[in-house]
């Protein structure tokens, strides 16, 4: 069945059936593709090759590179559904999710285009009779993307779609859990290159490797930006070794993303903007919502109503209309009893997170999402356990929930439900949440692409996306221009 999808994307079947690596989907562990994995010579090809496209693409004006990613957005446009299908083989997310995520490269694609035409510099005041200051963006460079498994085609598209109108080919490693829709964008690319006509061969290019691969981009000096998503242990790993050469790294790791839920909460607004964070894609969004600070006086009301909603969810195949499909593989399905085992141990209360289908789908994880009731937030909470378990803690005053909100080391995305407009004031103010992104009456997933994408503390500090995420590609540059016929010294400088 893959191959009908892959052939209609540009993927030729020599691609993904020949190797001896071997991808299995989640959905019933089957193995839907073969292939060769980059060694590191050809890994070092590949970045001087994009070396060579730099030196082209850069002097094209940026308009003009905006109109290849037009192109790229009408392919995308044309193969939603082969590539969310895709999506949904190779990552297990529901078929509403997998095109959800090519909408998300779609119109990351147009609003690509529209900063193709707005680069914009400053003109600044000189201090200095007869001269003008101002401030340009020029393209960065080779751009090196390291891309997680559970997003795993629009980050690559948030981050080529803006590095090709700034002026920088990219070198894309997806997660080698999830290397075929790799191939799958680099056909779609090539497509609209041949629409697009002269440009320069290596613009975009994939590797496909493992972590040995991932850090001979990472270990190299021609990379000009590490945009790299993933874990936290990942980010101290590639921040780091980046840092040691002054590359640049745009960092997009772990979250642990709460929501507080306030006593004037319209509670049917909270319950589904709670289902949707907690269980979607299986709890496996750098965004879920993993822990919830409900008001004492409205735990009794809606705890019920999660367990019940919990309870009628449809878990299973995930292109079969369920809502949630499986976990990715046995190690995330270990993570999480591991993670449940040690809540019971802290004393926690935990319903769910049993393993269900096995007699239909042994060799893969569907789970049944869970629930843990803890009086106090502890380390187990702190943790990340990349699955689907809410932990459950009330609070009697907004201020503590508040705290215990920020009391943990990732800052990615985090909400409140309250009709309360000083709450809700408070929430984003300088003293509210610590988070990336802050939420009213919203869930902490499902984020627009107009906005930056990104978070604070150890999810890594990287914006990715919209607003002026584009600033991540470019180097910036001042300009003091002279037109005047003398030589004045900034700062009123006398000099001989
Ligand atoms: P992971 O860290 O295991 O792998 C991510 C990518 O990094 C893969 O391509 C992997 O091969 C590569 N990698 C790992 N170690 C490396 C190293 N030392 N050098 C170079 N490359 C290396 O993460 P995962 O399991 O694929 O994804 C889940 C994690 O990603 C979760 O923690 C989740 O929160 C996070 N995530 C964050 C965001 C975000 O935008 N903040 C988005 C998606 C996922």
């Amino acid at each position: 069945m893959i191959k009908q999808y892959m052939s209609a994307m540009g993927v030729q079947e020599e691609q993904y059936q020949n190797g001896d690596f071997e991808i299995n989907t989640p959905i019933d562990g089957t193995v839907i593709g073969k292939i060769t994995l980059d060694s590191i010579a050809e890994v070092n090809t590949k970045i001087q090759n994009a070396k060579t496209a730099f030196q082209a693409w850069r002097t094209v004006p940026a308009p003009k590179r905006g109109e290849l990613i037009r192109l790229l957005g009408e392919v995308l446009r044309e193969h939603k559904e082969d590539l969310g299908f895709l999506v949904s083989l190779e990552a297990g997310k529901i078929k509403e999710e997998g095109l959800g995520e090519v909408q998300e490269m779609i119109d990351i694609c147009d609003f690509a285009v529209g900063v193709s035409r707005q680069l914009y510099g400053l003109t600044i005041a000189s201090e200095r009779p007869g001269h003008h200051m101002r401030e340009t963006w020029h393209p960065l460079g080779v751009i090196g993307v390291i891309s997680a498994f559970n997003f795993p085609v629009a980050v690559w598209a948030w981050n080529t779609a803006l590095a090709i109108v700034c002026g920088n080919p990219v070198i894309w490693k997806p997660s080698e859990k999830a290397p075929l829709v790799a191939l799958a964008c680099q056909a779609m690319f090539e497509k609209a290159l041949a629409k697009f006509g002269d440009a320069p061969s290596h613009l975009s290019q994939v590797l496909l490797g493992k972590t040995d691969v991932g850090n001979a981009l990472v270990e190299s000096k021609d990379i000009a930006l590490v945009s790299a998503t993933g874990s936290t242990r990942m980010g101290k790993t590639v921040g780091p070794k980046v840092a040691e050469r002054f590359g640049k790294c745009l960092l997009e790791l772990g979250g642990n993303n709460a929501m507080i839920l306030a006593p004037t909460a319209d509670l049917d607004l909270a319950l589904r903007g709670i289902l949707f964070s907690a269980v979607g894609t299986a709890g496996q969004r750098c965004t879920t919502l993993r822990r919830l600070f409900v008001h004492e006086t409205v735990k009794d009301d809606i705890l019920p109503r999660v367990k019940a909603a919990y309870s009628t969810v449809s878990i299973g195949h995930p292109l079969e209309g369920n809502l949630v499909g499986p976990l990715i593989d046995k190690d995330s399905f270990e993570n999480m009893q591991e993670a449940l085992e040690k809540a019971r141990s802290a004393g926690g209360k935990v319903t769910g997170g049993e393993r269900v289908l096995s007699d239909k789908y042994p060799n893969a994880y569907y789970v049944t999402p869970a629930i843990v009731e803890f009086d106090e937030q502890n380390d187990v909470v702190r943790t990340e356990t990349f699955a689907p378990i809410l932990y459950v803690m009330t609070y009697k005053k907004f201020d503590d929930a508040l705290e215990m909100q920020n009391d943990v080391p990732q800052g990615l995305s985090s909400c409140v439900f309250t009709n309360d407009l000083r709450e809700a004031e408070i929430f984003l103010s300088d003293r509210g949440s610590d988070c990336g992104i802050a939420n009213v009456n919203i869930g902490t997933s499902g984020a627009e692409i107009g906005g930056a994408f990104g978070g604070e503390k150890e999810t890594g500090g990287g914006r990715e996306s919209g607003s002026d995420a584009w600033k991540n590609y470019m180097r910036r540059q001042t300009n003091t221009v002279n037109y005047s016929t003398e030589l004045p010294l900034a700062q009123g400088i006398n000099f001989g």
